[in-house]
């Protein structure tokens, strides 16, 4: 199998991955990427094992850097959220991996058909969209494009299976079930803030107490990534066309100000 991105989420993917006993190659295209990615493992792992998780070591064994894209029977991809990034992928890995080779995207809102519509083998283009922590959290969101295969679908949801997780079949529409739902409850939190209803802290609280949320939309949108919301944000807008998904312009600055939540650092929190 192999992982293209080694970020929060292609990292935790390749981790779930070598757990189960596969074997992985982790690509990134950045510069010293993949060990920070294998370091964020390693890290996960030592804790995992604290509470009776498998030897590190053993599990580390089993992923492979990689330089490039490589021959795979099955590619995760989970590079940015950024669809011209994305395509330029899908079409490096339709030249790559081998003919009968699945090719996935961990995107959160990006059509699968318009990345399936790069490659020369659309049947077997679909969405495989993990949750954060992808170690700990059990959905994946099994997205079939417009001419995604009930076999590959179905390799798909064997898989997530196979890793433990709980598959959900969603349709190729902006967003697909979870983000469709989520963000505008985040974006909601943002105005709620913007317009002074409540602090940070406040907001967070009433939905962790009041909903039982683990954690607040404040919160959750530091974990997930601001600039990764607004991206969402962004394509929820323009492919359903409706100026309510419009990120709310707090978003939107700190995105400017480069507080893009947990990864740097600073977002609605400070970490
Ligand atoms: P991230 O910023 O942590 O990591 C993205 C990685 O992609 C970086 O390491 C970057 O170097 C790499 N990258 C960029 N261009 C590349 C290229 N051309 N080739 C190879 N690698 C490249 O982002 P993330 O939070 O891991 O999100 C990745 C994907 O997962 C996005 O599509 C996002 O929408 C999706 N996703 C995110 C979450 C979340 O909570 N953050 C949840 C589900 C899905």
């Amino acid at each position: 199998m192999l992982v293209v991105g080694a970020g929060q989420m292609g990292g935790g993917i390749a981790q779930v991955v070598a757990v189960s006993g596969r074997r992985v190659s982790l690509h990134d295209a950045a510069p010293g990427a993949v060990e920070r990615g294998l370091a964020a493992i390693e890290k996960s792992l030592t804790k995992l094992h604290e509470k009776g998780g498998p030897e590190p070591a053993e599990v580390l064994a089993r992923i492979d850097p990689a330089d490039d894209l490589v021959a795979a029977d099955l590619m995760i991809e989970a590079v940015v959220e950024d669809f011209a990034v994305k395509e330029q992928i899908f079409k490096h890995a339709d030249e790559v991996l081998p003919p009968a080779a699945i090719l996935a995207s961990n995107t959160s809102s990006i059509p699968i058909t318009s990345l399936a519509a790069a490659t020369s083998r659309p049947q077997q283009v679909v969405g495989m969209h993990f949750f954060n922590p992808v170690p700990v959290l059990k959905l994946v969101e099994v997205i079939r494009g417009l001419e995604t295969s009930d076999e590959t679908t179905q390799a798909i949801v064997q898989l997530a299976t196979d890793l433990g997780k709980t598959p959900a079949e969603a349709r190729d529409l902006p967003g697909f079930v979870s983000n469709r739902i989520l963000m505008p409850f985040i974006n909601e939190a943002a105005y709620a803030l913007l317009e002074g209803v409540a602090e940070p802290e406040a907001i967070d609280t009433i939905a962790k107490l009041g909903f039982a949320h683990p954690m607040g939309p404040l919160a959750l949108a530091d974990l997930i990534g601001l600039d990764t919301c607004v991206a969402i944000m962004e394509v929820l807008h323009h492919g359903l066309g409706d100026p309510k998904y419009a990120p709310c312009p707090l978003l939107r600055q700190y995105v400017q100000a480069g507080r893009l939540g947990r990864k740097s650092g600073r977002g609605f929190y400070a970490y």
